[in-house]
């Protein structure tokens, strides 16, 4: 194999959910930027659903990369069955959905690679695969491919999940009386409180089928991948990230955004997105608060009333994403009775929106937010301070970083319960008050740690090149080691 002939072929195969989605077609372009080819996969259903959300009638078959492949990106596109017709209500049958995702979609993803692994030199094939998925192992052994695993979360969240044992052992996870004290015996992780870890090890019923696909994710699937890659910043989580790198190659690539920090070439939404750039221009410089909760987490309707009146009290301009499914709850009125009517002109409320087109306007100063990882970075990137409201998942570890670590947000709230004059108060205090000046210094020190890192000699892009180099030579070494190449 001639090094100047060949470029690697990432096969990457996409996870359902929006903020895995997001990532990974940029993840993607990237790759495809730096000369690897792409063969990129989404489930039907995900391709169906993308292409619905377009507001422009765009046909069912379109391949959402073609616009990315004018600009000379070697990517393809493909679609994969994930068992169950494009019509089906995954989330109302739900254990109908999860049950065909475990049992039939790696069946339908073993022929897919097979038939990739047929029709082009296996030679430059590899496989990367989210973190989350529990058949990249088997499959990348059949085809004797190298096995690369994406995490969408931070390090920090990563660690911990990968380091069940020990928490476990220390009667900290996995018993019906968690032990309540600091944890401080994780590897890379100084310390850290019970209540910020991931509401999955939180729970006491550990019953569920996500748990027991994390689970199974990192006791046994993620410790036999040949590679991590994770959207993060090495100097944001650098001690974390050291411990990782002595167990497994571990390479921080984030943050991974959209080229140019704009709306991508690539559709990746789920959800039409609302227009709010209109109404943003007519506010005055960091007046508007941003409000959002993500694409997945619910909220207890109790909650989004005081946080309605919260806003209502606090008198500043916002923009809110009530996103059909917020709330657990059946009402479709989740808001108080006259909300709408009392805040025209100064509030905006939308089931959908393109974010980073959002939070980078001039007239956001703020952004109350569920802590998804992804809002997180995207805050960071445009210098808005975060008011933290985690409802489940990593959100409950991404808020101690954002807070008590990197002092760039507030809690919404600090005690066990919402009130409507905490909101209040803290709106203040994030969009006006005395805590202000301190969190813009602090976010714009964090943002000037991610410019760095994406600069051409920065950390992100290093890593980078560092992985392609690695992936190249773990991929020519797989093929010398075959025993047809001694022969
Ligand atoms: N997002 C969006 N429009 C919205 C709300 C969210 O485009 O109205 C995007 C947001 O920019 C982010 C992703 O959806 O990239 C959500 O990911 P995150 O990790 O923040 O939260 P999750 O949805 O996974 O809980």
């Amino acid at each position: 194999m001639a090094d100047l002939n060949w470029k690697p072929h990432a096969i990457m195969i996409s996870f359902h959910l929006q903020g895995h989605i997001i990532p990974y077609v940029h993840l993607a372009i990237k790759l495809a930027s730096k000369g690897l080819t792409i063969t990129f996969v989404h489930t039907q259903s995900i391709h169906q659903q993308i292409i619905k959300a377009q507001s422009d009638n765009t046909p069912a078959g379109t391949d959402i990369f073609s616009e990315a492949r004018t600009s000379g990106l070697d990517i393809r596109y493909m679609t994969v069955s994930d068992g169950l017709p494009v019509e089906f209500d995954r989330s109302v049958k739900s254990e109908q959905y999860w049950e065909s995702f475990l049992n039939v979609f790696p069946v339908n993803i073993d022929d897919l690679v097979g038939e990739i692994v047929r029709r082009e030199p296996s030679s430059e094939l590899f496989l990367i695969a989210d973190t989350f998925y529990l058949w990249p192992e088997k499959i990348a052994k059949k085809y004797n491919l190298v096995n690369v695993s994406f995490w969408t979360e931070p390090a920090l969240v990563f660690n911990l999940y990968y380091h069940l044992d020990l928490l476990r052992q220390n009667g900290h996870f996995g018993s019906n009386d968690n032990r309540k004290g600091t944890i401080d015996y994780i590897p890379g992780v100084k310390a850290i409180e019970p209540k910020d870890l991931m509401s999955y090890l939180q729970d006491t019923d550990l019953s569920s089928v996500i748990h027991w696909i994390i689970f199974r994710a990192f006791e046994e699937e993620v410790k036999k991948a040949d590679f991590v890659l994770c959207n993060t910043v090495q100097e944001l989580e650098a001690e974390t990230i050291a411990s990782l790198q002595q167990r497994q190659p571990f390479y921080a690539v984030g943050p991974i955004f959209p080229t140019g920090f704009t709306k991508s070439v690539v559709a990746t939404s789920l959800w039409s997105e609302s227009d709010c750039t209109h109404w943003l221009n007519t506010k005055s410089h960091g007046s508007v608060l941003y409000v959002s909760f993500g694409s997945l987490a619910q909220a207890n309707q109790l909650d989004i009333v005081e946080i309605a009146h919260g806003l209502l009290l606090s008198e500043v301009n916002f923009v809110w994403v009530i996103r059909p499914g917020m709330v657990s709850s059946d009402d479709t009125n989740i808001l108080p009775v006259g909300f709408e009517e009392n805040i025209k002109g100064r509030g905006l409320i939308v089931p959908w929106c393109t974010q980073i087109e959002v939070i980078s306007n001039p007239a956001i100063g703020g952004f109350l937010t569920h802590c998804g990882w992804n809002s997180t970075l995207e805050s960071i990137w445009c210098g808005v301070p975060l008011l933290c409201f985690p409802l489940f998942t990593d959100q409950f570890t991404n808020r101690k970083l954002v807070v008590d670590d990197w002092k760039i947000g507030l809690n919404l709230c600090d005690g066990e319960s919402i009130t409507r004059e905490e909101v209040a108060e803290k709106i203040s205090h994030l969009m006006g008050g005395k805590s202000l000046d301190e969190l813009r210094k602090e976010t714009k020190k964090v943002r000037k740690v991610l410019e760095d890192a994406l600069a051409t000699d920065g950390s992100t892009e290093k890593n980078f090149d560092r992985f392609i180099k690695d992936v190249k030579a773990k991929i020519r070494q797989k093929h010398e080691d075959r025993p047809s190449n001694h022969s």
